[in-house]
């Protein structure tokens, strides 16, 4: 690192709390070094008090941009002079881009999510996609799979708090896009069947199956699985969660969370630098 850092150093900050547990200062430090491009990636614990302050230092101190995680996604919107299609679409950024003092906001969860499918060989283009939950994930994954082109989306979410508020977030992406959304309940056992049935992929895109729910699933009858259904989890820790143990079982082919944590990392690391992460490279040495 002292070999790397100059005075011509370029920072990108990562505002959140808590945060000092995220292995993305070592991603996008490893990937800087490796491609020797002169910038450098820390982490800072800003909340939301905080975040005003911490946005303007993006433009003050010339930084090129910045990666921001809980709770800062939706406030850090009202801040940015531009956001891009999908971000606006979401009301939530994960990355700021600092051109010359103007900030755009983008979110690359789906982008990531959706490059993850590319590199285990999966197109769901043109084909339906059931997911359950409807929170910031849900959200990023379904408004990248329609503006890249998937056909129909069936997205199942507990009549929790969430699911008011994605009934018109979905309102509104679907009159955008004119895609085909649905919201259900995820109650509704014989229609989440039949759309599963109908599905080329299941996303889970909830935090059941981790830590304080590991061990659980929304899905327990392995009746609803076939052999030819994709099935993700956003989860990464632990790697298999019980729908996706349940899902091997099966026979489908599955895939956890870490591709996409890895692709949101990657789309930032080329918003930033107009470079390739060395992807490969960083998932042998970080995972
Ligand atoms: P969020 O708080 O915005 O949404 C939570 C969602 O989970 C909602 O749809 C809610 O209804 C649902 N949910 C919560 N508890 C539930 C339960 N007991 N039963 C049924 N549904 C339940 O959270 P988020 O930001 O969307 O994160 C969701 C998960 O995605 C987390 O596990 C997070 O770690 C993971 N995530 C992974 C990546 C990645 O890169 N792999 C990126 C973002 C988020």
């Amino acid at each position: 690192m002292s070999e790397r850092i100059t005075g011509h150093t370029e920072l990108i900050g990562l505002f959140a709390t808590p945060i000092r547990h995220s292995i993305s200062p070592q991603m996008h430090n490893e990937s800087f070094a490796r491609l020797g491009l002169d910038y450098a990636y820390l982490a800072f614990e800003v909340g939301k008090e905080e975040l005003p302050a911490a946005i303007q230092s993006i433009k003050t101190l010339g930084m090129r941009g910045a990666n921001l995680s809980m709770p800062n996604k939706q406030l850090a919107c009202q801040y940015m002079d531009h956001l891009s299609p999908a971000a606006k679409m979401a009301g939530a950024i994960n990355t700021i881009v600092n051109d010359d003092g103007v900030l755009t906001g983008h979110i690359t969860d789906g982008t990531g999510f959706m490059s993850s499918l590319e590199m285990n060989g999966i197109s769901i283009i043109g084909k339906q996609m059931t997911i359950l939950g409807a929170g910031g994930a849900a959200t990023a994954i379904l408004i990248q799979a329609v503006l890249d082109g998937v056909g129909k989306i069936s997205v199942f979410n507990a009549k929790d708090a969430f699911f008011a508020t994605a009934a018109d977030k979905i309102a509104s992406i679907k009159a955008e896009t004119g895609c085909d959304i649905q919201l259900h309940d995820l109650a509704d056992e014989d229609l989440l069947r039949q759309e599963i049935a109908a599905s080329a992929i299941l996303v889970n895109a909830t935090g059941v199956g981790m830590k304080p729910l590991e061990g659980q699933s929304l899905i327990t009858d392995a009746s609803l699985l076939r052999s030819d259904l994709v099935v993700a989890d956003v989860i990464y820790t632990p790697s298999e969660t019980a729908l996706l143990k349940l899902a091997k079982a099966q026979g489908c082919q599955t895939l956890n969370g870490l591709g996409m944590l890895i692709g949101q990392g990657a789309a930032a690391f080329k918003l930033w630098t107009g470079k390739e992460m060395p992807v490969a490279e960083i998932k042998e040495l970080l995972f």
